[in-house]
């Protein structure tokens, strides 16, 4: 696998704990809005296995925990072996997903092998292609999200808000999916890397609305930022 980034502490990532990031390189999708794109063209330079467990031999007492982001990580044969070598370090690991490689997700969720897994749902099905660029089977987007349901794994959903693309009813359709799960509508922002600069979030009066609109559903919540 490429590591294509490490971010060496973050208090924020990984609920609960204090953690380091560790960023594959390559994505299967291909995100107007993504904020990663030097990760997902592989344009960074690659960190070597040897550096990220020198890493976090270093760190096996100060850090609670290791969290998997990227790009894409499942794209990668070896993730699981990788997991495995983190885990005997003691760490506790989130897996960042975008829940487009079901098959990978059984093998850790039936192995117990991650600690927390947060997963993108990007819109409602009819709407995947235009925020990917490219045409998906969400069948395996509906897998993901069950198979996620259904373990007894810590997990959050979340969703990438933006103005046109993201109407009520499409949310109303994603918190039935979610089925009670965690799930958060976070509010797309401007950035140099993202592509597609006609994007826009929603303004304050909007997320104020939406989060009135989600009132009674507590496992909503809206970040502002
Ligand atoms: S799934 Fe994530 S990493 Fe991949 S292109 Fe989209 S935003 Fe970027």
């Amino acid at each position: 696998m490429k590591i294509g980034g490490l971010n060496k502490l973050t208090t924020q990532d990984f609920p609960g704990n204090l953690a380091c990031i560790i960023f594959t390189s390559g994505c299967n999708f291909n995100c107007d809005y993504c904020y990663n794109r030097d990760l997902v063209e592989s344009n960074t330079t690659d960190i070597s296995l040897d550096e990220v467990f020198s890493y976090l031999e270093e760190r096996k007492n100060m850090l609670d925990g290791v969290v998997i982001s990227g790009g894409e990580p499942t794209i990668w044969n070896d993730l699981i072996p990788f997991i495995e070598r983190i885990k005997e370090y003691g760490f506790k690991i989130k897996l960042d997903t975008n829940g487009y490689k079901p098959e990978v997700l059984k093998e850790i969720i039936d192995k117990n092998l991650v600690d927390y897994i947060a997963m993108d749902i990007k819109a409602v099905f009819n709407n995947y292609y235009k925020i990917i660029n490219k045409k998906i089977d969400t069948n395996k987007i509906i897998e993901s999200i069950k198979l996620i349901n259904e373990s007894k794994i810590d997990h959050e959903f979340r969703t990438t808000i933006i103005k046109g693309m993201h109407t009520k009813e499409d949310l109303d359709e994603i918190v039935k999916l979610v089925n009670g799960s965690p799930y958060y509508l976070q509010n797309f922002k401007m950035e140099d890397t993202v592509i597609n600069k006609k994007m826009e979030g929603f303004t304050e009066d909007e997320l104020n609305d939406l989060k009135n609109h989600f009132k009674n559903k507590p496992n909503v919540t809206v970040r502002y930022i």
